[in-house]
């Protein structure tokens, strides 16, 4: 006899879902957080990310109104304003996710567990709780070099809390949430410089593409430095920053954001206790099944190191509980995930980017289309949008989609399932454009 059926540890996506769905299949399910419900999506990840990019973009927005006729007062930008608010809505889907568990009859337990062992935790403060199974889905924190005055630098954690908006901010990294941040106090009026430890950004993604952002990016007045690293942070009197570099000229800041990547959470874990592997990468080790080494024991999200995605993170943690509690085997399929870099503009792509293709099949085709959205056309905004087939040259069968332009994610959601179908470009073709749209793009490429 045990405590409970399911205790899962950690309520960010993949940790909720599990424990929600476990219950409405009648498990007996407890969850322990030791800071808030929701996980770093909710609370300090891509929710209040999205609405700061949106706030984000009125900047532009406001200036291109005037081409369309409105006559509006000059801008002004009130950080606390925008800060707070999504802050509240942060506080409302928290108390919403804590709301639907409850109602689903999983216990919160607001504490830090640790493992004791197959089918045991300890909570912090002290007493001790037993499940048949565990399900480790603590996510993952942002990783932070060591460098001399690294305290002085913040993360993706501590950039929605900011008290004021720093006049000049340096971003380290070039991936998802170096790009991101770096359109968004862009476009809030801060000098932003982005430095990144080579020439490539967002690896993952098309190359063509990285290269509209980037020139779009530069265009806009971001700044770029690469194949540069920082060697010391140093806090000045006036609560400045100087940055000396490895790469680049030295530079002064009122901030450093590090965005380098984030690392599994699974410190003080007791892991090695209960005898659960761990990765090279200091990631926890699962089969195709979520479990780890322990039979009892498993794990889900971005403590896994898959792929660091929230809704990655979801379809795991509702695989595991499909599968544990609900009698029906299902594993998560990897295949043809779509992602999105939420910069200004977004980036978004599904499948193979044509490196990845060319390197894989061999043989194979790619249409573009180059185009100025008609909305920037009007507005004098010189910014060109770029979409990309790439394509089996042997079947002909669309192998991966490919964008960067307004609403890119939006768009590109759809085009996936085209993609997931394994559709070739005659598919799209067939089908008549739906004008006056972007979207139409992907049906005329010829
Ligand atoms: P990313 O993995 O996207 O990018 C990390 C960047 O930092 C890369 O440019 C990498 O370079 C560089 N880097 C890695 N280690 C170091 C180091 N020690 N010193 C200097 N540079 C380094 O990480 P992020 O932190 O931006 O985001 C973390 C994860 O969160 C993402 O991978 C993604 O899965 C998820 N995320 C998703 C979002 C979305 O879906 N829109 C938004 C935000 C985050 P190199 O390429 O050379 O390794």
């Amino acid at each position: 006899m045990t405590d409970f059926d399911l205790l899962v540890i950690g309520a960010g996506s993949g940790g909720v879902r599990a424990a929600r769905v476990a219950a409405a299949h009648g498990a007996k399910v407890a969850v322990a957080e030791e800071f808030r419900v929701g996980g770093t999506c909710v609370i300090r990840g891509c929710v209040p990310k999205k609405l700061l990019v949106y706030g984000a973009h009125f900047a532009e927005d406001i200036d291109d109104a005037a081409m369309f006729g409105w006559d509006l007062p000059s801008k002004r930008f009130d950080w606390p304003v925008l800060r707070d608010n999504v802050l509240a809505e942060v506080g409302r889907l928290e108390d919403a996710y804590a709301d639907m568990l409850t109602n689903h009859q999983v216990e919160i337990i607001p504490e830090r567990a640790t493992l004791a062992g197959p089918n045991a935790v300890t909570l912090a403060s002290g007493k001790t709780v037993t499940a048949g199974k565990i399900l480790i889905a603590t996510g993952a924190r942002p990783l932070m070099p060591e460098i001399p005055g690294i305290e002085h630098a913040i993360s993706s954690n501590e950039v929605f809390n900011l008290e004021k908006l720093p006049k000049r901010i340096v971003i380290a990294g070039g991936g998802y949430i170096a790009n991101e941040f770096a359109g968004i106090f862009h476009q809030f009026g801060c000098r932003v410089t982005l430095v990144n430890r080579t020439e490539t950004m967002l690896r993952s993604y098309d190359q063509q593409l990285v290269d509209r952002l980037l020139q779009i990016s530069m265009s806009k007045g971001i700044h770029f430095e690469f194949n540069s690293t920082f060697t010391s942070i140093e806090k000045r009197d006036d609560g400045s920053l100087k940055l000396t570099m490895d790469g680049c000229d030295d530079m002064e800041a009122n901030a450093v954001l590090f965005a380098v990547g984030r690392q599994p959470n699974v410190e003080g874990l007791g892991c090695e206790a209960a005898g659960v592997a761990i990765g090279d990468k200091g990631e926890i080790k699962v089969d195709a099944d979520n479990r780890t080494s322990v039979p009892s024991i498993f794990a889900v999200g971005d403590v896994t190191d898959r792929v660091q995605l929230t809704p990655v993170a979801i379809r795991e943690g509702q695989a595991f509980a499909d599968a544990f509690f609900g009698n029906t085997p299902t594993r998560v399929e990897y295949g043809c995930i779509p992602s999105a870099v939420f910069s200004h503009p977004p980036l978004a792509g599904v499948g193979m980017t044509e490196g990845v293709a060319r390197n894989t099949l061999g043989s194979v085709k790619v249409f573009t289309s180059d185009f100025r959205a008609m909305k920037n056309v009007l507005a004098g905004r010189n910014e060109r949008s770029l979409y990309k087939l790439v394509l089996d040259g042997e079947t002909d069968q669309v192998v991966g989609v490919h964008m960067i332009g307004p609403d890119a994610p939006e768009i590109l959601q759809a085009a996936a399932i085209a993609v997931k179908a394994k559709l070739k470009k005659s598919d799209f073709d067939a089908v008549v454009a739906l004008h006056p749209t972007m979207a139409e793009e992907l049906v005329l490429m010829r």
